[in-house]
């Protein structure tokens, strides 16, 4: 399905940037068989050759059917491990290890759920590790810092 070999002076289907619609146009200039200036049989405006709305189309589905059949070979590649911003939690990282670092091991408290906890208290917990306490929320509940975040845990809850 070859295109017919423009010249100057024949004539195109093109889309007129004036008229805003698909119009006959005069070639007046070609280049490599493409026309490249054109001019509107409507409104005689002259402007470079863009192809119709239609041939548009075409060249989008063309576009879109090959694609079709190679895309299929590149899915192997797996996403990068989470991009997501880490900022705040380096942030908290950063002030956690403040907190604990270089403390003796006796002035961490062990954490148990019915102890009474004071903000800056440095508790270790069997699961979470070294942490400080960061805000007393009520009298049974403390926020604590641990390496891993912030986590939210019961205090001078007396076991019946
Ligand atoms: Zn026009």
């Amino acid at each position: 399905m070859a295109i017919a070999n423009h010249k100057p002076g024949g004539e195109v289907d093109a889309w007129c940037t004036s008229c805003r619609a698909d119009r006959l146009h005069r070639i007046i200039a070609v280049v490599n068989g493409q026309p490249k200036k054109v001019e509107c049989l409507s409104c005689k405006g002259h402007h470079i050759f863009r192809p119709t709305q239609a041939q548009k189309d075409a060249a989008a589905a063309h576009k879109r059917a090959s694609k079709g059949t190679t895309s299929v070979v590149s899915r192997a590649s797996r996403p990068t491990a989470s991009s997501t911003p880490r900022k705040r939690e380096d942030d908290l990282v950063a002030t956690w290890e403040k907190a604990v670092a270089g403390q003796p091991f006796e002035s961490f408290k062990p954490y148990r759920i019915d102890r009474t906890f004071a903000k800056g208290d440095l508790v270790r917990h069997s699961k979470f590790g070294d942490g400080v306490v960061s805000t007393i929320l009520d009298a049974n509940k403390c926020e604590i810092l641990f390496r891993e975040g912030f986590k939210t845990l019961a205090q001078s809850v007396q076991a019946s």
